[in-house]
């Protein structure tokens, strides 16, 4: 059984002129499965995200989560949780009040049980003596934390993660490289993982989904990818030996 599907989707954006973002993507993840997208710039990998998300219209195909075609279901109901590259807090809320505010709105969970998933989170994080701070006054690294934190407490089947390491310096990178996976470990959610790192990539995922132009050039084991890479570009993207 697969957690997710991705059936031909496509994304094309209209605009001054036409940009066709994801051309017929296909490939299926697997229920607790560390996924990484990787690819280089606007090749597609946040639109792709996006829409797993329910962020972004789809303009052909289909995608399952947990056997449920969700096209046309809105975000909260998907039971996905998302990280983004720019964590998206909220400045003017604590870290806390971050952390609670989307169960609080989207679920009638009583305070106590929303209060508890906070605190759990945040020491899973290592963020517990934070949590009256705001974002401003947090270390990019503890923005991360916080906006690790809050897509933990919703307890979804599916991670969503779009480059959310990037803004961090190398050294935390890599800290925060082992951070996720043991997370992932840990708990056994079902993992999409955007990066424009392949080294990144090579690190952390089960398997990987090579993209390019928003087309799919490979799916397969870090190893399959690196000794036995489909094509040129796949070769060249993770550095193959020739
Ligand atoms: P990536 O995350 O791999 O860098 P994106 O999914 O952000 O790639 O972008 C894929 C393509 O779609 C790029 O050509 C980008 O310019 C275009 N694109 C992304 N978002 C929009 C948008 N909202 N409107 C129009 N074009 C977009
Ligand atoms: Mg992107």
């Amino acid at each position: 059984m697969s957690n997710v599907s991705i059936e031909n989707v496509r994304k094309v954006y209209d605009g001054d002129s036409e940009v066709v973002a994801v051309d017929d993507v296909s490939f299926e993840i697997a229920d607790g499965e560390f996924l990484t997208i990787v690819g280089p710039s606007g090749s597609g990998k946040s639109t792709l995200l996006r829409m797993i998300a329910g962020l972004e219209d789809i303009s052909g195909g289909t995608i399952r989560i947990g056997d449920r075609a969700v096209n046309g279901i809105q975000p909260q109901d998907r039971d996905v949780a998302m990280v983004f590259q720019n964590y998206a807090l909220y400045p003017h809320m604590t870290a806390r009040k971050n952390m609670s505010y989307g169960l609080k709105l989207t679920t009638d969970l009583p305070d106590s049980e929303i209060n508890e998933r906070v605190e759990e989170a945040a020491e899973m994080m290592g963020v517990k003596d934070q949590l009256d701070k705001r974002p401003g006054s947090l270390s990019g690294g503890q923005q991360q934390r916080i906006a690790t934190g809050r897509a933990i407490v919703r307890e979804p089947s599916v991670f969503l993660f779009d480059e959310p390491l990037s803004n961090l310096d190398a050294k935390l990178r890599l800290h925060m490289r082992t951070e996720l996976q043991q997370l992932q470990d840990k708990l056994g959610t079902t993992t999409i993982y955007v990066t424009h790192d392949q080294e990144e990539a090579m690190t952390m995922s089960d398997r990987i989904a090579v993209i390019d132009q928003g087309t799919l050039q490979q799916i397969g084991t870090p190893d399959e990818i690196y000794h036995q890479p489909k094509n040129l570009f796949v070769a060249d993207f993770v550095g193959s030996p020739p």
